[in-house]
């Protein structure tokens, strides 16, 4: 109750007009419920607030469409973009009866750290996302009778980011990384997206351009536990695309946008501790990795096939994960080799000592990502998964340029959407151990993918009117 008692003395103290409850559906997209406080109490904001799931993709059918909402309220902050003022805090989706929703992203993210704490193997995973983003000035909406799509004036965001007429300074081709102005020209947006991300409680760390030939942009913020994490990535998102329609711009966290461009990524840094001690620090291990480390690995990659279609979870994922990029294309880990799907940074103290997953985009549902990858990599412990036995690695030669010749005989990751959601189908027990994911979820979401890989293979492409038009 106490936590409540602080929505309340904020909801007196800022003189704030309204409530502004977000909660995420199966495929990861930021839903709000806006709520006047003059009918908000304590026992309403305990008890949660009654919204219509029928029409939410992957909630409940027309019959039983009544849900709740209830407000964490350790999520409470000032929404900079909902005219109130107004609090934003997110919000889990339970039943009616306040019972446990199996499809609610954020209550899969809640019981896979309460599951952790069960095993006894640790007490917290800790959580850092580098998320990628192009801003981009000139995105098209085009409608058809049946179809409806966006491009991107790509041969524009290839030289700039459109505003400059005198492009004397362009971006060369792959050479974004850390440019200085004038050529990042997008370095006032990023500080601007972070003020948000600031008042929204994310403890900004840096920002930059990133590799891509224009408007490609990374904002760090500071790692924490699980669920608090997938709370931020969500945050991140919705202040990155609200900053970027305010200056009259599109943000998107597609995985590929661009054609021969680099990708979008959501890097995935991941420790286990107990007692405040990382459990994955060993000062005699490859790395300083602990055993317990290198089992979690041993675990992400043995599942890894199944894993990428929750942490890859667009058609669009599989043309970032292509060589010649930074993204990842082999299953395997490394000390510093950025084509393998496990990084292990450099660390310079016991307590950063960390692993990468680099596969992940921000397309993928940032609760259900993390959740997976913690489920993944607790069954390598469990099963104690060596990953060097089961041929992952650690490959410490340059696979980013070896990768296809004869020496260098790598695991590669899925090639489609459709390979990773067959692979999900045949490997999930692991995600239903201690109930985190629910069967039932694991079904919508398959069944959810399957409409999607169908809609792109049944839509004539643009890239095929270009390969066969003049056939
Ligand atoms: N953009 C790359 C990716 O797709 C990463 C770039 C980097 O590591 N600097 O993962």
């Amino acid at each position: 109750m106490a936590k409540v008692d602080r929505v309340l003395e904020m909801i007196a103290e800022k003189d704030i007009r309204l409530l502004d409850l977000k909660f995420v559906d199966v495929l990861g997209m930021l839903h709000h419920l806006t709520v006047p406080v003059e009918v908000v109490d304590a026992e309403q904001l305990s008890q949660g607030f009654f919204f219509d799931g029928s029409s939410i993709r992957g909630f409940r059918g027309i019959a039983e469409s009544d849900m709740i909402l209830r407000p964490d309220p350790a999520t409470v902050v000032c929404d900079p973009f909902v005219e109130g003022p107004a609090l934003s805090l997110m919000a889990d989706v339970l039943e009616p009866g306040l019972r446990e929703y199996g499809r609610d992203p954020r209550g899969v993210a809640r019981r896979a750290e309460e599951y952790l704490r069960q095993t006894g193997i640790a007490d917290t995973s800790y959580w850092g996302v580098e998320i990628e983003f192009f801003v981009f000035d000139n995105v098209r909406f085009q409608t058809g009778p049946d179809a409806s799509f966006y491009y991107v004036d790509s041969a524009e965001a290839h030289w700039n980011s459109g505003r400059v007429p005198n492009g004397g300074y362009k971006v060369k081709h792959q050479q974004g990384y850390l440019r200085a102005l004038p050529i990042d020209e997008q370095t006032d947006l990023r500080t601007a997206m972070t003020r948000q991300m600031q008042a929204l409680g994310l403890v900004v760390e840096r920002h930059h351009h990133e590799v891509a030939s224009a408007g490609q942009n990374e904002i760090n913020f500071r790692f924490s536990t699980l669920t608090d994490t997938a709370d931020k990535a969500m945050l991140y998102k919705y202040a990155v695309k609200n900053v970027a329609r305010a200056h009259g711009k599109t943000a998107t966290f597609m995985p590929k946008p661009l054609y021969r461009n680099s990708g979008n990524g959501m890097h995935c840094n991941q420790s286990l501790a107990k007692d405040g001690v990382n459990l994955f620090y060993d000062p005699n291990g490859y790395a300083n990795l602990s055993q317990i480390a290198l089992w979690y690995i041993g675990g992400l990659l043995t599942h890894a096939d199944a894993l990428l279609a929750i942490t890859n979870p667009t058609t669009n994922s599989y043309k970032r994960l292509v060589p010649g990029y930074e993204a990842p294309t082999n299953l395997a880990f490394s000390r510093a080799n950025r084509s393998a799907a496990i990084r292990i940074p450099v660390s310079l103290s016991p307590k950063t000592t960390r692993i990468e997953f680099r596969t992940p985009d921000p397309t993928a549902n940032p609760y259900l990502a993390l959740a997976a990858q913690l489920m993944a990599g607790l069954d390598g412990i469990r099963r104690r998964i060596d990953p060097t036995a089961a041929g992952f690695g650690p490959v410490d030669i340059d696979i980013y340029h070896h990768a296809g010749s004869a020496a260098v005989q790598l695991k590669h990751v899925p090639s489609s959407l459709r390979q990773a959601v067959e692979a999900l189908k045949a490997d999930h027990e692991f995600l239903l151990e201690g109930d985190v994911f629910s069967e039932d979820l694991i079904e919508t979401f398959i069944a959810l993918k399957e409409d999607e890989i169908r809609n792109l293979e049944t839509h004539p492409h643009p890239v095929e009117f270009e390969m066969y038009f003049d056939n």
